[in-house]
């Protein structure tokens, strides 16, 4: 099963046509009149290139052509003799294929799955004092611009957060919670986690809401946001390009920049608020309330709006689909 090849002994311009044949330890090449013998660590061999001959050079500069590749690859493979994989593999067009339909999928999963596990991997990573210097600039920006100081009294104030003060917690994980509270003017009936733990209420929301329970019940939903770092998953996975720049450089800037209007503006994933809503529908619960008092502000609200009220704001964000008030009431 040797293979013919021309051999070109370097001197002369003259061709001949020789046999080749091998195994393990070595290649030989026959012809009438010439026999030689080389271990391969003396032979180099040309990679396979579409259908281009194979070069063979030998130790004395001597060398051989063959224009079979097919009888060739066969000879290799018979003396144990493997091409480097690159060879293999681009030499294949089917490997070739496959693996840009691999790297295809790999990319549109990383984009899918990759980018939202690696913003909550970051997210629970993300040391404590820049969680508070992005609230911080947050709440400066909003102060700044929008929010003005609460018309609500400070004793109710001081009794609704006397209400998180004591709340029980689901599977006794507490949640660092803080209210703040604001007029929020054009931002109308609103609510909205930082990442650092304060809930910002607008005065807005707590006049739709009839009573401290009710108004528990939005922070226990924005507590589930707070539990679950959704607001953080958020900012980061949308700004993702922001990040690596941000690592890049060792700036956190652009992350802070981005997070006023993606914190406040928080239209999070219909995963992330039913994963919110059930969080709160379990702190109601073993708090004694009923998970209804949610559905029953998103209702309230959906109203409001249905009569010529402010829409926007956390009804906005947070629509009272048939969905989210029958999981409520499942709760
Ligand atoms: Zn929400």
């Amino acid at each position: 099963m040797s293979v013919e090849a021309t051999y070109y002994d370097g001197r002369s311009s003259a061709a001949r046509t020789v046999r080749l044949d091998a195994d393990a330890q070595m290649l030989w090449l026959d012809a009438e009149g010439l026999q030689r013998r080389w271990p391969w660590d003396r032979v180099s061999v040309s990679e396979r290139l579409g259908g281009a001959p194979r070069l063979l050079r030998f130790g004395d500069g001597t060398l051989c052509e063959v224009r079979d590749g097919a009888a060739f690859d066969r000879l290799l493979r018979r003396a144990g003799r493997r091409e480097p994989w690159l060879a293999r593999w681009y030499a294949n067009r089917r490997a070739l294929a496959l693996t840009v339909a691999g790297a295809v999928l790999v990319l549109t999963a990383g984009y899918r799955w990759g980018l939202p596990w690696l913003a909550a991997w970051l997210a629970r990573e993300t040391p404590p004092a820049l969680s508070a210097h992005i609230s911080d600039y947050t709440l400066r920006t909003l102060d700044r611009t929008l929010l003005k100081p609460s018309r609500w009294s400070q004793d109710d104030q001081r009794a609704l957060q006397a209400r998180v003060a004591a709340l029980r917690w689901p599977d006794h994980v507490p949640v660092r919670c803080r209210l703040v509270f604001r007029d929020g003017g054009k931002l109308g009936a609103n609510a909205f986690a930082l990442p650092d733990g304060r809930v910002v209420l607008l005065d807005g929301l707590l006049q739709v809401t009839a009573g401290d329970d009710q108004r528990l019940a939005v922070i226990a939903h924005e507590l589930g946001h707070l539990r679950y770092r959704h607001g953080l998953r958020k900012l980061l996975q949308d700004s993702v390009i922001g990040l690596f720049a941000a690592w890049a450089i060792g700036d956190v800037s652009p992350l802070t920049a981005a997070a006023p209007a993606a914190l406040v503006d928080a239209r999070y994933s219909r995963a992330f608020e039913l994963q919110a809503d059930d969080y709160a529908a379990a702190l109601l619960r073993i708090n004694g309330l009923s998970p209804l008092l949610l559905a029953q502000v998103l209702q309230q609200l959906q109203r409001r709006k249905a009569e010529g009220g402010a829409g926007g704001g956390w009804l906005a964000q947070h629509p009272a689909t048939a969905e989210r008030v029958r999981r409520l009431g499942d709760r």
